[in-house]
């Protein structure tokens, strides 16, 4: 029995990655400086992964931003905007699809999956697709040859990668793939030749609700690929939830198959069951949880093993992970504040390695060499049971169904009464610059080198800052500016209960950004107010209304690693539970706008249709439940970016906030079309320009935005904001983008007068 990794976090144990990245784009270091710096990282890593013994260690898993960018590049899949005729891509071409440049806007991000990972979307509709380079053979050879392991090479496979990308018509799936084919096909080949002898082809999208006629279109791709190339090695991998078609998935003419035993695990253990695995297959099985930080229980996953052994010969299973590891930090080593209780059930990357180590033994009859391996695991977990913080949770059912006693129609003409807002409101989305300084500020006093006299008068001169700014811009709603969090969920969660943060647990979200999700080990809890300080200084300096800034219970719970031992609905309530208590603190402060951020509530969606309005059905009610209790004039917000929201406009209805704002310019506006299918009334600003860019949008620009989303949604309904808050902007950009926004706003204002 082999063991094996799907891929590697990237971003080093220290964040060197991300480091290294950073100072690039900063001119700080040269290109040959930075390639240098990777190909050590990326040498390092594969290091790890040897010392841990990993008998299949994935090669070209590693990137200088995203995977699914680094295959569109490899085929030449770059938009015109791009590139000058003729050229061929540079390393400034690729970070410029990643980031946006000058001249030219971003490749859209979105969400990989049911992941907080982002991927740069590739753009098919006027590529020529053409080989640039074969990436993973370089990975391969530079493994080989430096140090002499025989990787597994991976690729993103051809169904998931077209799924994945945008730019073709429904009905033209099956050219779009076939014009990538052949470019596979010699990927694959040249791999052969060099003499690889596995090679991992991640098809995700298998365990989608996928058609059968797509299945059936899946099955001819993997003909077509073992015909040109006979026995070629590939391995292909799902993870993340069951496959849809078992039975067409396992007799895919490829030597292995990958199934996740972890997320959707009953489901494809049943399968498996009922309708065996092909002989001559070896079956590539996920039994390590990729994407959550806990121990496994080393005997109940030994005992998976043994059941799955009764379906496939020893010699024919391998065991890994359920998904690529970067999902997880790289190692617990360096956590030494972490209560030991809680340490002791911690597993990130290098850690989970070793538990598979330990299950090959196990799985190998040498019971004696792991003893003290499955001992310290028994004690680990009778450890985290005794300590009782996960006893007596909370149920959920007391906020079940809570709703605002009135409806939208009903508190629309009493909050117009109250704001006295104009016609396409302004305003932004949270947060302004986190500037060197304010980062400092915040780090000074975590370490106790700022008073928290100093430290709360230097906030609260940031606060003036910006509010005389947002005044002077002539914006309609301020907002304090974050400048006291570092995370949107990190700060939440050290103010609650049941919570608790690792020193190094990053882990990386899209480029060079990384987060560090709190661990809800325990039951939540509100224990005093969070907010409530800043926000009603701020709005102390200012006539205008400055709304209060929340993150809303789906999000903060899909963006921390979450117990799992109760159902993610209980654990989504019990945080609703706790906001509540913030919102009545706010709203007794006299703060009553208040918005509730829910960026992530797309991402926790299912990725089968059968099983997404279970979800959509508690997520709404959870943001519900934080809020129904306030007043009708209170005008509670809520926002959302950077996921495919357009699927699920009804379920953003049914949170009943009086208003949404929501990115749309990063995505080259589709949301915009959205609306041309579906009616949506209630308030809604929808981003009039991305805030990932240093890029300062014209008043042209937004106004056209503006105009276009007019043509679908009423102007009395309609917000100006932009995609998302301007934490990671400059000072002079954001000032900059902001007033043409609002100049845009007056315009379109104007515009709507001389019509009427
Ligand atoms: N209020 C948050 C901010 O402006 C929202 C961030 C987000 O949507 N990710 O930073
Ligand atoms: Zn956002």
């Amino acid at each position: 029995m082999l063991t094996s990794n799907l891929g590697y976090p990237r971003i080093g144990e220290n964040r060197e990655w991300k480091k290294a990245l950073e100072s690039f784009w900063a001119n700080d270091t040269t290109e040959e400086q930075l390639l240098a710096t990777m190909k050590e990282l990326r040498l390092n890593h594969l290091r790890v992964q040897q010392e841990q013994e990993v008998d299949l260690i994935p090669v070209g898993d590693f990137t200088l931003y995203d995977h699914v960018l680094d295959m569109a590049v490899m085929f030449g899949i770059i938009p015109k905007r791009f590139l000058q005729q003729g050229d061929t891509p540079t390393l400034s071409t690729y970070f410029a699809m990643a980031r946006g440049s000058k001249n030219a806007q971003a490749c859209e991000m979105t969400k990989w999956y049911n992941t907080n990972y982002h991927y740069i979307v590739p753009e098919l509709h006027d590529a020529a697709p053409r080989l640039t380079k074969n990436a993973p053979l370089e990975a391969y050879l530079e493994a080989k040859n430096e140090l002499g392991i025989d990787g597994k090479p991976v690729i993103l496979g051809p169904y998931s990668f077209v799924k994945l990308a945008k730019g073709y018509e429904e009905d033209k799936l099956q050219e779009t793939i076939q014009s990538l084919l052949p470019l596979y096909i010699q990927v694959i080949q040249e791999l052969v030749d060099a003499g690889a002898r596995s090679i991992q082809v991640d098809e995700p999208s298998l365990v989608t609700s996928i058609s059968a006629r797509e299945m059936a279109l899946v099955t001819r791709i993997y003909e077509q690929i073992n015909e040109a190339i006979a026995d070629a090695p590939l391995f292909l991998q799902t993870y993340f939830d069951a496959v849809t078609f078992y039975e067409e998935v396992v007799s895919l003419p490829v030597k292995g198959i990958g199934l996740d035993f972890v997320h959707g695990g009953a489901k494809n253990l049943e399968a498996l069951r009922t309708f065996g695995f092909p002989e001559d297959k070896v079956l590539a099985a996920g039994i390590i949880d990729g994407r959550n930080i806990w121990i496994s229980n080393l005997r109940e996953r030994h005992e998976l093993v043994h059941q799955l052994e009764q379906h496939v010969a020893k010699d024919r299973l391998v065991l890994q992970p359920s998904c690529s590891l970067l999902h997880v930090p790289v190692t617990t080593k360096r956590e030494e504040k972490l209560d030991p209780t809680l340490l002791g059930v911690l597993a990130f990357a290098n850690e989970k390695l070793t538990e598979l180590h330990t299950l090959k033994q196990l799985a190998a009859g040498n019971e004696a060499e792991v003893k003290e391996a499955l001992e310290a695991n028994d004690d680990a977990l009778a450890a985290l049971e005794k300590s009782g913080w996960r006893s007596g949770a909370a149920t959920s059912h007391n906020l079940e169904n809570k709703k605002r006693p009135q409806s939208f129609n009903e508190r629309r003409p009493v909050q117009e009464e109250k704001w006295q807002l104009p016609l396409l409101p302004t305003t932004t989305i949270g947060s302004f610059p986190q500037t060197k300084d304010v980062r400092r500020t915040r780090s000074l006093w975590r370490k106790g080198e700022l008073s928290t006299v100093e430290y709360e008068r230097t906030m609260k001169s940031y606060i003036e800052k910006w509010i005389n700014i947002q005044e002077e811009l002539g914006l309609d709603v301020l907002v304090h500016g974050e400048f006291e969090r570092n995370d949107m969920v990190e700060f939440f969660g050290e103010k609650l209960d049941g919570f608790a943060f690792t020193a190094n647990g990053w882990v990386q979200s899209y480029g060079s950004r990384c987060v560090k999700p709190p661990i809800i080990y325990g039951n939540v809890s509100f224990t005093e107010p969070m907010t409530v300080a800043e926000t009603v200084y701020a709005q102390s300096l200012t006539d205008k209304p400055v709304k209060g800034m929340l993150t809303g219970p789906v999000t903060i719970l899909n963006w921390s690693f979450v117990r799992d031992d109760l159902p993610l609905t209980v654990i989504a309530h019990q945080i609703a539970e706790a906001l509540t208590h913030e919102v009545t603190a706010l709203e007794e402060a006299g703060i009553e706008m208040i918005q509730i951020d829910e960026p992530a509530i797309r991402e926790g969606l299912p990725l089968k249709a059968e099983d997404q309005q279970e979800y959509l059905d508690w997520a709404v009610s959870a943001f519900r439940a934080s809020c129904a209790h306030v007043k009708a004039t209170t005008q509670i917000h809520t926002h959302m970016c950077y996921s495919e929201f357009h699927e699920m406009i009804e379920a953003i209805d049914d949170l009943d906030a009086d208003v949404i704002s929501i990115e749309t310019s990063r995505s080259h506006g589709e949301m915009i079309s959205a609306f041309e299918k579906t009616t949506y009334e209630k308030g809604i600003g929808l981003g009039v320009y991305d805030i990932h860019s240093p890029r300062v949008p014209s008043e042209e620009e937004m106004l056209n935005v503006i105009r276009r989303a007019l043509t679908v949604l009423p102007a009395s309904l309609f917000w100006v904001n932009p995609d998302c808050g301007l934490k990671t902007r400059a000072e002079k950009e954001t000032v900059a983008a902001l007033k043409n926004m609002v100049a845009a706003a007056r315009a379109a204002r104007e515009e709507l007068k001389t019509k009427a």
